[in-house]
């Protein structure tokens, strides 16, 4: 579909175009295999000759038209759904990266990132150095080996709210002959558009807004085909040698700027799984649906919910990048004009007790484990995620031990500040 169409059209519309007497809405294709009436037709798809279904491992229809939709709402070239929002980060550093390599990360990012990036992937061979994102461009630059293959970082953090100066990234990944890969899960293409800034590379945990309703874990990677591979060929050898396991192929020359996304499918879900359902995939596009309409409620609850807060006597600090006076203010401003997303965190006076007492005492904002969903909920860090640490390692993780993290769904905004008002009575 035409790339040029606007955001809220794109939602509702890209990705399922259904020809004569196809279903009008996009179809969950439940099925592993796929027909063919000769060998031959077979053998040229297992050749990547010719592009086709075959197994739904490697590529399902109802899959692809979600990841077109999502490519097209990012103003990529191409992407791939993966089961899961840490897949999706997972198989993009690892289609660039092999033992012996270095990655640069942002140090502020999702847990779950940082510990594949610190833990795991160390024990394949895979080293990261942490980098405070705020750092000037040389401060950055100098954690850069020869061996560093991408440098990466979220458009806002989760769940920090800490806004990414993109085109400083961007600036800094290119000129070490490197792409930038930005998780851009909590803004959505709705409010930023990462490549547009230039990143060259976009992750999502699709779990959080784009499916909007809790109802499905996944993932996805979209690339700008911006990044040219063959200009590193020798930092890149995955994508710009023959690859052994396709009969010499070589995914650069072989695809172009579709070379990225078509190893990761072909190459890394072919060996390593973590498809998403097309079940899931089908929820997603309901998501997607309505997520221009979502987003700016989120924001527009979020930030009244912290100009509320902010006012409050027992309220010791607020963090929301579109409140006046924010850290981030000026980058959120500049990148996130229509508003950064429906997460913040705040701190009540009387500290990690009183936190746990107003939070047992809300009623319409619910205790869970997640965020960004249609429902405002909240989570006490100090007491859940991060409950195995004393309150000297939870302020060195910079979670402060009172840090309340609330996401604001997309409710009366009233009824939230009431049910918040209440509880604080409590
Ligand atoms: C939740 C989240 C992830 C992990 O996604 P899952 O779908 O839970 O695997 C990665 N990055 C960010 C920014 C997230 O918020």
């Amino acid at each position: 579909m035409d790339n040029k169409l606007k955001p809220e059209t794109l939602c509702v519309q890209a990705g399922w175009n259904p020809g004569k007497g196809e279903p009008r809405v996009l179809p969950i294709y439940q099925s592993t295999t796929f027909k063919y009436e000769t060998s031959e037709q077979m053998a040229k798809l297992f050749d990547l000759e010719e592009s086709g279904y075959f197994y739904t491992r490697l590529q399902n229809p109802t899959n692809d038209a979600v990841a077109a939709k999502i490519a097209a709402l990012e103003g990529g070239v191409a992407a791939m759904l993966t089961s899961s929002g840490q897949a999706a980060n997972f198989f993009a550093f690892f289609n660039i990266c092999e033992a012996g390599d270095h990655i640069v990360s942002a140090t502020g990012i999702y847990g779950g990132t940082y510990n594949l990036l610190a833990v795991t992937l160390k024990k394949l061979g895979i080293d990261c150095t942490f980098v405070d994102q705020d750092a000037a461009e040389e401060e950055i630059a100098a954690a850069f080996r020869p061996n560093t293959k991408l440098l990466f970082g979220e458009t806002i953090s989760n769940p920090g709210v800490m806004v990414l100066d993109i085109k400083k990234f961007a600036r800094i990944a290119h000129a070490q002959g490197v792409p930038l890969i930005v998780d851009n899960t909590f803004a959505t293409p709705v409010n930023c558009r990462p490549f547009e800034w230039g990143a060259d590379i976009v992750t999502h945990s699709t779990t959080k807004y784009m499916d909007g309703h809790a109802t499905s874990v996944g993932g996805c990677i979209v690339d700008s085909g911006n990044f040219d591979w063959n200009a590193q060929a020798a930092k890149y050898p995955g994508l710009c040698e023959p690859d052994p396991s396709y009969h010499g192929l070589t995914y650069s020359k072989a695809f172009g700027k579709m070379a990225f996304i078509t190893k990761a499918t072909s190459q890394l879900m072919r060996d390593l799984g973590s498809i998403q359902s097309p079940q899931n995939a089908f929820l997603l596009n309901l998501g997607l649906e309505t997520l221009h309409l979502r987003m700016p409620q989120h924001c527009k609850n979020a930030l009244a919910v912290a100009k509320w807060l902010e006012q409050n006597d027992r309220v010791a600090w607020v963090n929301y990048p579109d409140l006046e006076g924010n850290k981030y203010r000026d980058l959120a401003r500049k990148y996130l004009p229509d508003g950064s997303c429906g997460v913040l965190s705040f701190g009540l006076k009387g500290g990690r007790d009183v936190a746990i007492k107003f939070m047992d005492n809300l009623q319409l904002a619910a205790i869970v484990t997640h965020v960004a969903d249609a429902r405002t909920c909240v989570l006490h860090p100090a007491s859940h995620t991060h409950r195995q640490l004393s309150d000297e390692q939870l302020i060195a993780a910079g979670v402060a031990p009172d840090l309340i993290r609330l996401s604001v769904g997309i409710e009366n905004a009233g009824d939230i500040i009431a049910d918040i008002e209440q509880a604080l009575n409590k």
